[in-house]
Formats: C-alpha cells, structure tokens, sequence
C-alpha cells in the first residue's frame, strides 16, 4: 500500500498550492495537473474501463517534482496561485476592468444571450445538467446547510417536468436528495460513481432503492473510504474548522472555516493519510479537498453514460446544457466540447480559465435562467 515515493514536504507545498488555488478560484494549470483526474478515452459501455490508472499517479508524481521545484516555500506557492480577484465594478484598475471585459466577451451571460441558446436549441431536445452546491444553492460556511430556496426547488420540478434532468454533484446522493427532494431527476452523486434514475412513480426515491440504481462504477473501494473517513475525522479534530463530509464513493475535506494560517497542517495531515493509499487521488473544489478512486471516471463521463442512457448516445438532435460552478464541472464542460453538442454555463462572478460557453454570476441568475427556459418550454408547446 505504501508509496514512499509520494512522501515528501514538496507534496505537503503542492497541497497548499492547490488549497489556494481552489480558494481563489483561479485555476492554476499546475495543480490541476497534480490533482485532476487524468482521463483516458471513454469506453461507451458501462463496465469497458479500468479501475486503476497507474499512468496518471506517475504522470502526477512527475508533475509534482515540476511543481515543487518552481515553487519552494508554501507561502511562495499560495502568493503565486492567488493573484488578486477581478471586481468588474473597480474601474479604477484599467488593467484588469481591460482583462474582464475580455473575459465577459468570451463568455458571455446566458441570460443577455438567451435568444442564441434557444436558437441554437430548436428542434432539438433538451437535457438539463445541474451541480448542486454553488450552482441550485449558494455556497455556505456550514456544508450541512446549503438548502435551495423555495422557489428555486419549485422551478427545478417544472424544469424537470419538462426536460430530462439531472443533478450532477460531488455529494452522495443521500445528501443531496436531502436538499433537492424531488424524484423526478436523475442523481449523479460522488462526482458521477454512483448514479440513480427517477423512481416509478417520480416522487419515492428514498435510500437503499437498488430499482433506480443506474451505475455505481467505484462500489469496490466503499470499504477502503469509509476507513479513510474514520482516519480523516481523526485527524481533522486537530484542525479548527476543518469538516470532513463522506460523500459515500469520494470523501470531501471541507476548509471554509479553516483559518489560513492552519492550511499547512491540514495539508500536511491529508497528505500523511493519502500516503497510505495510492488507489486514492485527490482533487480540489471550491474551498474543498477531494479524495476519490482513481478510475476513470468523473461528471463528464457520467453526463455521457446518462445521455447513452436516456438513448442519446449517437443522437444529433440531443442539446444538453450543463450548468456548474466547479473545477470539477470542466469535465462535463469538456465533455460538450469535444461532442460539438449542447452549451456549458459556468456560474462564476470572477474570470476563471474555463471550457464553459457561457457565464451566470449566481445561484439566483441560475434560477432565472431555468425559469426563462421553462417558460419557452411551454411558449413553444402551445404554438405547436
Ligand atoms: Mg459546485
């Protein structure tokens, strides 16, 4: 099980690089490398992939000795990943008012360009991708918290009513249907390893329904995250903030509380217990750190394997929009992309590198967008 290889203060820096990275929400190519899921092609049938991807932890463990190289001291390392953030209202620095205005004309609102989506929509049909945290809800100190409103949960069932609808998140699904509470959408949890369909009657999913059980590609490596959920929980005590959420098939090491000047001691414990257990990769989000398997598999290939499931896999006239605010989102960005199908909408306020057509600056601006979307929806229904 050991890597000794991995060992070393160099990792513990790399770690924190990320931690800012992901803090800023700047995406530095430099841990993405260290940390991303590195993927090969997608096999289209659901059991056609390997669990292990002894390239990748090489590729990473290069990269790592890239990155610790150029970027010695931590505090060096946290400076160089968090350059200040943009704030369209400063006109003040024409410098960066210059940089964001050509960020803003690269990727657009998707409200301001409504119109295009739904020309480049007609006669096709669409499927809607939602992430949950920081896309349906905002992002909140405590993560046990992070409820939609009221209206967003009414508009997301008539979205769901009128489109197949999915919610693509890092949560177990557990969780998250704990926010969502409806059983009319597909659920996509732990970065897409354990995916659930709407159940007979849409509305009694409730925990254990094997029947809307669609793929669970990781189910082999339960055993191994829930002892590194107990090993983690241990030693995050020792770190004031840090929260440690079992997302079932993936664990998430949460630092929004967590003071900065505590990041090295966190990284440095995650790294003691990652160490131990090279069929485990680590990731980052939005003030969050990720450990998962290392397959094959993330939220782009999930959107493809419920696409192929919803009988779209060779279809034309499919349009899939994929709403999400995440690194982890880039994937099913990614995804559209290379298919030359449907649009990404990153919900970002700040410039971010991003493989997303589109922007919305929040969780409300989502809502009016999938409001104008099933409006339209039904516009068009009654002229036809
Ligand atoms: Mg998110």
């Amino acid at each position: 099980m050991k890597s000794s290889s991995r060992v070393s203060s160099n990792t513990v820096n790399s770690m924190v690089l990320g931690l800012a990275a992901s803090s800023s929400q700047q995406v530095q190519k430099s841990s993405m490398a260290l940390f991303g899921g590195l993927l090969g092609q997608y096999q289209k049938r659901r059991l056609l992939f390997t669990f292990e991807d002894s390239n990748n932890n090489n590729n990473n463990h290069n990269n790592n000795k890239v990155a610790s190289n150029k970027v010695n001291p931590w505090l060096e390392s946290m400076r160089a990943s968090s350059p200040p953030r943009i704030n369209p209202n400063n006109n003040n620095n024409q410098d960066d008012h210059n940089k964001n205005n050509s960020w803003i004309v690269g990727h657009p609102s998707a409200l301001k360009m409504f119109d295009e989506i739904m020309w480049k929509s007609k006669a096709k049909k669409v499927v809607v991708f939602l992430d949950y945290d920081g896309t349906l809800s905002p992002i909140v100190a405590d993560p046990e918290k992070a409820f939609m409103t009221k209206k967003m949960r009414a508009t997301l069932k008539e979205i769901a009513k009128l489109f197949p609808t999915a919610i693509v998140t890092g949560r177990c699904i557990d969780k998250v249907y704990e926010f969502v509470r409806l059983g009319e959408v597909y659920y996509a949890g732990s970065h897409g390893m354990d995916i659930k369909g709407p159940t007979t009657k849409g509305r009694n999913h409730h925990k254990g329904n094997n029947e809307a059980v669609l793929f669970q590609p990781a189910s082999q490596f339960l055993p191994m995250i829930n002892q590194v959920y107990k090993i983690l929980v241990e030693k995050m005590k020792g770190i004031p903030g840090a929260k440690v959420e079992n997302n079932k098939f993936c664990l998430s090491v949460h630092f929004r509380c967590v003071e900065e000047k505590c990041w090295p001691a966190l990284a440095e414990q995650v790294n003691s217990v990652l160490k131990e257990y090279p069929k485990l990769k680590l990731t980052h989000g939005r003030k969050v750190i990720e450990i998962r398997p290392t397959i094959k598999w993330d939220k782009g290939k999930a959107i493809e394997f419920l696409l192929e499931s919803l009988g779209y896999g060779n279809s034309n006239s499919v349009f899939p929009i994929y709403i999400g605010d995440d690194r982890t989102d880039e994937d099913a960005f990614k995804v559209l992309r290379s298919r030359g199908q449907g649009i990404g909408i990153l919900v970002s306020q700040i410039q971010k590198e991003t493989n997303a057509t589109y922007t919305l600056h929040d969780p409300l601006e989502v809502g009016q967008f999938l409001r104008r979307l099933a409006d339209s929806k039904k516009a068009c229904s009654r002229q036809t």
